[in-house]
This record gives C-alpha cells, sequence and structure tokens, in this order.
C-alpha cells in the first residue's frame, strides 16, 4: 500500500479521466490527499473525498501565489470544514496548501518587501486557524526557508508543529532545524531534479512522508508510460523506489513506513 500526500487530481489536466483514475488508485491500494489552492480548488477537493468512504482525502487552504485573487476567510473554510450540526468533516485532513513562494518575486525592492509581507500575513493568518481546529498543515516553500524557519521558529511556543514541509528542497542543516520542531518532511520527483540525498539518507524515517504534487514534477521512469507526460498517484513507487535505494532498504520496508507515517500526521481512518 502506499499513500500520496500530496495530490491534485482535481486540476484540469484530469477533467477526462479523473474518476477512473481514482478508481484505479484504490485498487491497487493507492490512497491520496487532495490538495486544495484557494477557496474553489479546495471545495473540488473536498467533493472529490466523498466518492469512496475511505482512501480519498482532502486538504483546504490558500496557496501563497493565489494572494492577489483572494484573503484567507475563516468563515468560509469553516463552513466547508463543520457540517450545520457542527459536524467537522472526516475527509478534510490537513489546513493546506499554505506557506511562502518567493520564485515570481516583484523587481523593486520596495515591491518585493511588500509582496513577502503579504504572504507572510496570509500564512500565520492560516497557520493559526489550523492550530484552532487541531489539523496538520501541509507547507509550500519556494525560495524561502530562511523566512518560513524564522516564522515557525518564533510561533512554535505551544510545543511540536503537526505537519508537513512538502516537496522538500532544502539541505540537510535545514532539514534538521524542521525536524527539531515536529515536522515531517514530503519527497517528490523533484528528488530527480536537486540533490537531496544526504537529507534521505540521515532523516529518521519515521518523519518521512511521499507525494507526487501530480499532475506536476513526473519521475524520469514514468515518462515512457505517459503520453501526455503527466503525473499522477500510480508513479508514487518510482520516488518509493528511489529512496529505498538511497537509504538501501527494500521497497517494502518504505513503503510500510510511509504508509503509517501519513496515517499517523493526518489520522486516516478506513
Ligand atoms: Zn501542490
Amino acid at each position: 500500500m502506499l499513500i500520496d500526500t500530496h495530490a491534485h487530481i482535481n486540476f484540469p489536466d484530469f477533467e477526462e479521466d479523473r474518476t477512473e483514475i481514482i478508481r484505479d488508485c484504490l485498487n491497487k491500494d493507492i490512497w491520496m490527499i487532495n490538495v486544495g489552492t484557494n477557496y474553489q480548488s479546495s471545495a473540488e477537493v473536498v467533493a472529490l473525498s466523498g466518492l469512496s468512504p475511505f482512501g480519498v482525502y482532502a486538504a483546504v487552504g490558500i496557496h501563497p501565489e493565489n494572494l492577489d485573487q483572494e484573503y484567507f476567510n475563516s468563515e468560509q473554510y469553516e463552513r466547508l470544514i463543520f457540517s450545520e450540526q457542527g459536524e467537522k468533516n472526516k475527509k478534510i485532513v490537513a489546513l493546506g496548501e499554505i506557506g511562502l513562494d518567493y520564485w515570481r518575486k516583484p523587481k523593486t525592492k520596495k515591491q518585493a518587501a511588500a509582496f513577502k509581507e503579504r504572504q507572510k500575513n496570509l500564512f500565520l493568518e492560516q497557520l493559526a486557524f489550523a492550530l484552532s481546529l487541531d489539523l496538520p498543515v501541509i507547507i509550500h516553500c519556494r525560495k524561502a526557508h530562511q523566512d518560513l524557519l524564522a516564522i515557525l521558529e518564533a510561533f512554535k511556543s505551544n510545543g511540536s508543529f503537526q505537519g508537513v514541509i512538502h516537496c522538500f528542497t532544502g539541505d540537510w542543516s535545514v532539514a534538521q532545524r524542521y525536524l527539531a520542531m515536529g515536522f515531517y518532511l514530503g519527497f517528490n520527483g523533484i528528488i530527480f531534479k536537486m540533490g537531496l540525498g544526504e537529507t534521505i539518507r540521515k532523516m529518521p524515517l519515521d518523519r518521512m512522508l511521499v507525494e507526487t504534487d501530480c499532475p506536476f514534477l513526473i519521475p524520469p521512469q514514468a515518462e515512457q508510460d505517459d503520453k501526455e507526460k503527466r503525473n499522477d498517484p500510480r508513479y508514487l513507487k518510482y520516488i518509493v523506489e528511489t529512496i529505498a535505494a538511497e537509504r538501501k532498504a527494500k521497497f517494502e520496508t518504505i513503503a510500510g513506513i510511509t504508509t503509517n507515517n501519513a496515517k499517523t500526521l493526518f489520522k486516516l481512518a478506513k
């Protein structure tokens, strides 16, 4: 069994065969957490989680790239998470993806500073919301590890965080700081583009998660299987295979541990 802890099966890339892919994954014992990136896609992933009594879960939140389109309206998200009777939807297992993304920052210093400030505020609002609901967080971070670490280290006073740094791209010294705060690290196809071997070899396995970030980041081994070069949760095996080789461990060992980790962090029940 495998659990893809970061998928976007709701994206238009899957318009024509979304339900078939989800069914095929469930038949193959591959579970998935689909992650929202704004209010609309959050509502979509929640709807998709209703397709099966187990195995398809949702995370809701605003990705930092979408901060120009909307602000965080906690009441709107509460209505998504709770029924009118006040019951929490058990398929919504995290807040995410939230975080910092400085990849496309404005050119002038002043504009870049304001842009970062707005991202930090949006992130902090959602982080506080997640903590108030006792939901783990799925954190996106691109080109912003130092700012993210500073925010989290200032915020952590009440014990360790429940959450994952998804698509981890830092080096081993950065990894250790997230691990010290209680975070899990999520690995996907970016491991074929960036040298993450040291972290993969040295980190405790009980904090490792695997993910696809599909439709993005298709592993090279899957490119020949997929004409459209579109990633999906069935290619997660190539991530597990590569991590197993790096750790000199069996595929089944890495699959078993990462599956357990996902069930523990996101409290996934069958
Ligand atoms: Zn994503």
